[in-house]
């Protein structure tokens, strides 16, 4: 600050000691990261105190309006501080400005009527109301949501675990009510994937009301947007959340006159417990009623803003801009932002070029008049205005929850933090397999006994065969597994509603640094332990696309629960008393690949900046277990659903591959053999156990036969040659080939494979620990397991992965690239395990 030298020295963030305080001058740098920490609250003259270290030094946590943020040192670097309030007063007579009247914020002539953007709506006689839930990530939408329409919402206390837009209806007093739970995000510019969304949301499928999910307990933070939405002119009610946070703490918010001062209805609510649902319905309802008559306040951004916004306004007030949906004020407004999407908006107008000149004009004389660039300002004169408004009503501040201080001290510990992570991690997986084990005996002991009864009571034919190998065999050897999973996401869903999900991304940010990531990206990688698909669409909540990106390409080698099932079966079959270790050396070998694999995509094909990680870290609280229990719930009836649908079908039109063609001429050649044999019994040319040996020999020549011969066999054989090398036999291979379909598949395609001896009821372990060549070498050697599990890990991630990837990154070309890219990889590392190996044993 080169214009207040002399009594203070200007400080970096990044110096600040831990447990020091100070305030902030300015925040340098540009684009998305300098936005964003504007919008978060970093300010001039805002109060900002060092918290806590992560255990690797890096990054910091930051507590700023109530709330903790996590930055890292290079970022911290960019922002100016100093330790006298009085040089990063929030300039005085700028706030003056701002704020006219200071017992008023609000501008008395700041009210106009509505503008009507939705054209003659005629959708009053239908009682049909269409209300969209905005507001900051763990603001609770999902959880009002949830309670609200009793659909089954995923609830995750980490910013922007909803990405995707989810919808559910409820009647109330005679409307019907169609609610949508937006993804959070902290403010409309253009930056991250969600913002945009929200924006085009509100202003394309124009909800009759929108409910703006405010948490109160980092109320300076979250009424950001909300002066936002204010700008937009969109019908509203506050739902003032988290309220029992507020009254716990002893501060007392007089919400009634501040919705005076905002002209929007406030209802105090407690997402996770339902309190004041009815009451924000009947506000909605209301809203909805009066909409035409509805009067909007409009922020006052100060004398120097508004004066270029009306400038602006008289420019553009002849363009089509009338048209568009969103009020002409609001486009003056983010034109003098800089905002990208409206500027593109713009660019297509025919007078563009008078009107950018205009505004880069302004945007200079702003500049200049302010001392500052006009993002800041707007951003600024926004927070000026919430600060105006909460001075006359909110009650001291308070210390942030002590509950949340003492776990974070303890959790993100220099020397505790990280085997206290792993020892959760640890955790989670032995619960997942010791306990998950005990439901698996009695399912299959079901699935056995069903089996044996279907057998005994149908006549023999191929549709007997149909139900007992394809369907009851191959499912059943799926549905098996439903116990691991269940208790996997019991995990992940405390992890997600308690909080320490994002510090998980606090302590990890460093190591994921190393290899050109962000914090961020542990969590889709961690949610691609459950399934790669949510873990896929996770990564929206990446701003940069590049990072986004490599998270998307290296999520398929976490494993997914779904090839947990392989895991388990080949384990504890070969090696039952290594389990857990095999396990998690399974789970560290994928990771390995996603760190080389980001760390070379970084350096060729994405070599563009990182992110910035700027991330809150909400306070820790206790998930319900209602919330616990609607997501665990959730993803087990999604992978029921998912083995219902495509893995029966994917059974069955493998079982068919398997059982056709049926050559009836050697079925009966092998008939009369074992007629022969009996018959030779009879007449005491053998004796009984002669003949049980002579007759499975035949069965066995029976099934090896007719599988070489069925068209999966030859599909097999047809790429045997290129699997030979890791030794895999035409079996394995075509396993493997049906699973592209879906990992899980790999094994029901075992279980109809290796049939042996059909009259045989052993289990597939048995099974496949029995399996010969035809010179008595067993199939299934450590190489080969290890191998074949290696395999598993990484190659071609399932369909739906592929189709979630395509998606998400917008082109087949990726998705394609990633299919080639994991098998190919797949394919040097069995080969490398198999032939590397052979040398040494
Ligand atoms: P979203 O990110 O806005 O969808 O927020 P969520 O609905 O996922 O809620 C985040 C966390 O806050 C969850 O752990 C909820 O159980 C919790 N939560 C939601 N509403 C309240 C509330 O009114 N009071 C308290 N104390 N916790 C709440
Ligand atoms: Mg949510």
């Amino acid at each position: 600050m080169q214009a207040k030298q002399g009594a203070s020295i200007s400080m970096r963030l990044s110096e600040l000691q831990t447990g020091q305080r100070a305030y902030i001058i300015k925040v340098n740098g540009s684009g998305a990261f300098r936005k964003r920490i504007l919008e978060m609250g970093f300010i001039r003259g805002q109060e900002v105190k060092s918290v806590l270290n992560a255990p690797l030094k890096d990054p910091i946590k930051y507590g700023i309006m109530e709330y903790e943020v996590s930055l890292r040192r290079s970022e911290a670097v960019m922002v100016e501080i100093s330790m006298l309030e009085n040089d990063a007063s929030k300039n005085g007579s700028f706030m003056e400005e701002l704020l006219p009247s200071n017992e008023n914020p609000v501008n008395g002539n700041g009210t106009d009527h509505i503008r009507h953007f939705h054209g003659d709506s005629t959708h009053h006689p239908e009682k049909t109301i269409k209300v969209a839930m905005v507001g900051n990530p763990n603001s609770g939408k999902t959880s009002i949501f949830n309670l609200a329409s009793g659909a089954h919402e995923r609830v995750g206390n980490y910013s922007g675990v909803t990405v995707n837009s989810k919808e559910g209806t409820l009647k109330h007093n005679g409307y019907l009510f169609t609610l949508v739970d937006l993804p959070g995000t902290y403010s409309l510019s253009a930056y991250t994937p969600e913002e945009l969304f929200v924006r085009k949301q509100i202003l394309e499928e124009q909800p009759d009301v929108i409910i703006n999910v405010v948490s109160a307990s980092a109320l300076e933070r979250n009424l950001y947007l909300t002066t936002e939405l204010i700008d937009l002119k969109v019908p509203m009610v506050i739902a003032l959340n988290m309220y029992d946070e507020l009254e716990h703490s002893g501060r007392t918010f007089d919400y009634e006159t501040f919705s005076s001062l905002i002209n929007t209805p406030i209802v105090p609510t407690v997402g996770k417990r339902g309190e004041g649902i009815p009451q924000l319905l009947e506000e909605v309802i209301d809203i909805y009623k009066k909409e035409k008559e509805n009067e909007y306040v409009q922020i006052q951004y100060g004398r120097v803003l508004e004066k270029s916004i009306a400038i602006m306004e008289r420019e553009m007030q002849n363009s089509a801009i009338a048209q568009w949906r969103m009020p002409l004020r609001y486009v003056c407004i983010k034109l003098l932002e800089g905002d990208k999407e409206v500027e593109k908006r713009v660019r297509k107008l025919p007078d563009h070029e008078q009107i950018f000149a205009r505004r880069d004009k302004e945007r200079a004389y702003i500049e200049k008049l302010l001392r500052e660039d006009s993002e800041s300002a707007f951003t600024n004169a926004r927070y000026g205005f919430i600060a105006g408004g909460l001075k006359e009503t909110l009650t001291e501040k308070t210390q942030f929850p002590d509950k949340t201080k003492l776990i974070d001290t303890i959790v993100s510990h220099k020397y505790l933090g990280f085997p206290l992570f792993f020892l959760f991690l640890w955790i989670m997986f032995e619960a997942t397999f010791r306990l998950g084990s005990y439901p698996m005996e009695w399912i299959e002991w079901s699935v056995e006994k069903l089996g044996n009864f279907v057998r005994g009571a149908m006549a023999d034919g191929p549709l007997k065969d149909l139900i007992v190998d394809g369907i009851i065999g191959g499912v059943g050897g799926v549905i098996v597994f439903l116990p691991n999973i269940v208790i996997l996401y019991l995990f992940i869903a405390f992890m997600e509603d308690s909080g320490y999900m994002a510090r998980a991304a606090f302590i990890m940010d460093k190591v994921m640094h190393r290899i050109g990531l962000h914090g961020k990206s542990f969590i889709p990688l961690i949610m691609g332990f459950g399934c790669n698909v949510p873990a896929i669409m996770a990564t929206r909540t990446i701003e940069s696309r590049s990072s986004r990106m490599i998270t998307m390409f290296i999520v398929p080698f976490m494993s997914c629960s779904a090839r947990l099932p392989v895991y388990i079966l080949f384990v504890s079959a070969f090696f039952p008393s290594y389990a857990s270790f095999a396990l998690l050396g399974l789970y560290a070998f994928g990771i390995l690949i996603a760190a080389i694999t980001a760390a070379m995509f970084r350096k060729t094909l994405f070599k563009e900046d990182e992110t910035p990680f700027v991330m809150e870290l909400p306070p820790y609280r206790m998930p319900t277990l209602k919330s616990v229990f609607i997501h665990m719930w959730d993803r087990s009836r999604q992978y029921l659903q998912k083995m219902g649908g495509p893995i029966l079908i994917a059974s069955i039109i493998i079982w068919f591959l398997g059982y056709f063609p049926h050559n009836e001429g050697r079925e009966a050649d092998f008939d009369r053999q074992a007629a022969q044999i009996v018959s030779q019994h009879h007449s005491n040319e053998i004796n009984a156990e002669e003949r049980d040996e002579i007759l499975s020999g035949i069965e066995y020549s029976r099934n090896m036969e007719h599988q070489e011969n069925s068209y999966i066999g030859k599909i097999g054989k047809l790429i045997e040659p290129v699997m030979r090398p890791l030794g895999f036999d035409w079996k394995i291979s075509v396993s493997l080939l049906s699973g592209m379909a879906a990992k899980e598949i790999v094994i029901s395609t075992m279980g109809v494979l290796y049939t042996g001896d059909s009259e045989n009821q052993q289990s597939l372990q048995e099974r496949l620990k029995a399996e010969k060549y035809s010179d008595g070498s067993p199939v299934f050697t450590p190489l080969v397991i290890i191998g074949f599990l290696l395999f598993v890990l990484i190659y071609f991630p399932c369909i739906a992965t592929v189709v979630a990837l395509k998606e998400e990154a917008h082109s087949w070309k990726w998705a394609l690239f990633s299919v080639f890219y994991s098998t190919g990889l797949a394919w040097l590392v069995a080969f490398a395990v198999f032939q590397i190996g052979n040398l040494f044993v």
